[in-house]
């Protein structure tokens, strides 16, 4: 026995040891905790499947694929009724889901879209392609705000893990709005590095990020200016900014450039606050949580789970129906409102 399958069973035996007689048992495979917004999702899926009467094993893989299929193949051995995944590499569970069905397993995609599949039940999601053009629209708004002046603007494009189906629904969400500015001529993409092929950010990783942004700035800013910089994910942002300050923008007369951001994490919020990390994108975890556990509920209950979307998301072997939440804009102006009124963070934990 593994260390792995060992920790499943002392965790089964806890949630079994309750007595009560449970709904069910739910695995929950979560992609990683180097990111607070996975332990948010993952924190209040398991306070409302606990609440409707469910057991869960919840489980993290630290963005590595081998670790994550073994944590679902566990979960299938143990004798899960329902998998809940967040994937790390959407292609990559295609052997583990048919072992799924045939174990009469039900299959929510969380967040990410699971592709190659079509033992995929449901898919629990935002509006992703609003969440990019949400990202270019405040960049836009704080380009108009910060460099009214200044035409073309210098913008560098950064997209998200290529092995993740939402990266490109949010580039191209983003594309929508930049590209039409480009064919004017009010955006000039410096470094021509444009296309999620190019621009993608493997694993989501703020380091990559921080070293492409050092590249982008010594190849093609030392005689010119950056005023912003389309960064998916919150996580990328710090990383694009700390090599933005290392060469001095954000001080002295160099203003700092426009950057964008996703996911609400606190140091971005702190940063926006401070003057450096313009916007992110709120996507309230309670909510996608609420919405998965609706659907597993009604699926175990042999009811039909709500859904309002049957066209969007195509994982190559089906359109997998979907719910998608809205996401919401962040900025300075609002933050307040969006993330403490909302009950999501305390005003203690930005202030
Ligand atoms: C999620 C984003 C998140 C990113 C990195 C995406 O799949 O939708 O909210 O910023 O992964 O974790």
């Amino acid at each position: 026995m593994t260390l792995k399958t060992t920790l499943i069973g002392a965790a089964l035996a806890a949630t079994m040891a309750t007595g009560a007689l449970a709904e069910g048992l739910v695995g929950i495979a979560m992609p990683t905790k180097s990111s607070a917004r996975w332990i948010s999702d993952g924190e209040s899926m398991v306070e409302q499947f606990e609440a409707a009467g469910y057991d869960t094993i919840l489980q993290y893989a630290e963005d590595d694929i081998p670790n994550q299929l073994a944590q679902i193949e566990n979960m299938i051995t143990n004798g899960v009724d329902a998998l809940v995944i967040a994937a790390i590499d959407g292609t990559t569970l295609s052997n583990a889901l048919e072992n799924a069905h045939f174990a009469g397993i039900e299959v929510i995609a969380y967040d990410r879209l699971i592709r190659d599949s079509e033992h995929v039940s449901y898919y629990a999601t935002f509006d992703n392609f609003k969440v990019g053009v949400q990202q270019a629209e405040t960049l836009v708004a704080g380009l108009e705000e910060r460099f009214p002046d200044v035409e073309p603007w210098n913008v560098e494009l950064f997209g998200g893990s290529p092995d993740d189906n939402n990266a490109y629904f949010f580039y191209d969400g983003a594309m929508s709005v930049l590209q039409p500015l480009i064919d004017e001529g009010r955006v000039n993409v410096l470094s021509g590095q444009e296309g999620m092929d190019t621009v993608g950010t493997l694993r989501w990783d703020g380091a990559v990020a921080q070293a492409r942004m050092d590249n982008l700035l010594s190849a093609n800013y030392t005689d010119a200016e950056v005023h912003g910089v389309l960064s998916p994910y919150d996580g990328l942002s710090i990383g694009i900014l700390s090599s933005l300050k290392g060469v001095g923008y954000g001080s002295g007369d160099t203003p700092m450039p426009i950057v964008t951001g996703q996911d609400a994490e606190v140091p971005s919020v702190k940063s926006i606050l401070a003057g450096e990390q313009y916007s992110t994108i709120f996507k309230d975890t309670r909510e996608l949580a609420r919405v998965t556990v609706g659907m597993v509920d009604a699926l175990l209950k042999g009811g039909e789970p709500e859904i309002n979307d049957t066209e969007t998301y195509d994982n190559g072997m089906k359109v997998v129906p979907s719910y998608l939440l809205e996401p919401l804009k962040v900025t300075a102006a609002d933050w307040r409102e969006r993330l403490v009124d909302t009950g999501y963070y305390t005003a203690d934990q930005i202030e």
